[in-house]
């Protein structure tokens, strides 16, 4: 099954990135303690079953994601042009700091957290919380220095309201920010990223989809305690949850499905922490290249979430 999972490409960048993402966040136990024996497993299952995209932040567990992302490739030895790793600045456990001085630095110590020379993808990490004057002023600059000194490869900017990537791709010259990262707005609750495929398309930026369990709201485990989600949401997944358990359905696999669909997107980002989450992720991708998704349950999901269809939470200054 090795290398079996389809690779698309990001926009301009000729990079090729597995369909399926790995999401670091949950390394950083933000989602419940994960152990390192835990974390090098899970990644070594990433690797065999093709996955080549690992995605993390210092913010992730105030850097505790990088660090063990950093040991487990590592341990895991496969060489560094064989994968692909994003990480992010700007957004510290301290705070938000977009500023020029910030994020410089910011790349040192991420490179020395994960423990490489350079990383692939770096990016502005929920840009709503900043001064997107600042970012498109300041910040962007400072990573085209850092572009220029080999330290990373290619530009990116992060965060929930879609309106935020358009302000500032409209402001930078073409070329500049090569990628953006969506999160919980292309899956089964919420789909509004599909409008903004098109420009993104024109301007040739890679799209990167996250959390497309909406950061645990689509498992049977259920959303961490710090999930912004309104109760009403919160009870309408439940109910889903449930309604697919009874079914002896797998929710977590119907909603990778859902998002796996859409081409335009160029790697769907899931948090993974375990070697079994790895290998239903996976398997949700490549049965979906074999066979149609499960339709009528997805459509009866679907009903249960409509009242809920496309709602979201604030997000940003
Ligand atoms: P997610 O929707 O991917 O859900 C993750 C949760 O689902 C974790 O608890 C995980 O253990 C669990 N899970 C994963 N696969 C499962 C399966 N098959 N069955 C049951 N449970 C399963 O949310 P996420 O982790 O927040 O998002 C994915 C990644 O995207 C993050 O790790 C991060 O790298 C990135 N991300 C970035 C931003 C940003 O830049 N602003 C925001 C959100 C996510």
């Amino acid at each position: 099954m090795a290398n079996s999972l389809e690779l698309r490409s990001l926009g301009n960048t000729g990079l090729k990135l597995s369909c399926v993402g790995f999401g670091a966040s949950p390394l950083g136990s933000v989602f419940g303690p994960v152990s390192d024996e835990q974390a090098i497993a899970t990644v070594r299952e990433a690797f065999r079953l093709g996955i080549n995209f690992f995605d993390t932040s210092p913010f992730y567990g105030g850097t505790l994601s990088e660090k063990v992302l950093g040991k487990a490739l590592k341990a895991v030895g496969v060489p560094r042009n064989e994968y692909i790793v994003s990480t992010k600045c700007g957004r510290y456990k301290e705070g938000f700091d977009f500023s020029a001085e910030r994020v410089t630095k910011s790349i040192d110590e991420s490179l020395e957290r994960l423990q490489m020379e350079y990383v692939d993808i770096f990016q502005c990490h929920d840009i709503e919380f900043g001064s997107l004057d600042q970012i498109i002023n300041e910040t962007i600059p400072a990573l085209q220095k850092l572009k220029e000194a080999g330290k990373i490869r290619f530009i990116g900017i992060t965060g929930l309201p879609l309106g935020i990537f358009s302000y500032v791709l409209d402001r930078v010259p073409p070329g500049t920010v090569d990628v953006i990262l969506s999160y919980c707005h292309y899956g089964i609750i919420d789909t509004t990223l599909e409008d903004l495929l098109p420009y993104l398309k024109s301007k040739g930026v890679g799209v990167i989809s996250a959390s497309p369990l909406s950061m645990g709201l689509l498992t049977e485990s259920g959303p961490p305690e710090w999930h912004p989600a309104s109760p009403e949401l919160k009870a309408a997944c439940q109910a889903a949850v449930a309604f697919c358990k009874k079914k002896g359905k797998d929710i977590s696999k119907l909603a990778m499905q859902y998002s796996l669909c859409n081409k335009d997107i160029s790697t769907i980002l899931v948090g993974m922490r375990s070697v079994e989450q790895v290998q239903v992720n996976v398997a949700a991708a490549t049965e979906l290249a074999n066979c149609d998704k499960d339709q009528q349950t997805l459509a009866e999901v679907e009903e249960i979430l409509k009242p809920v269809k496309n709602q979201t939470w604030p997000s940003g200054i």
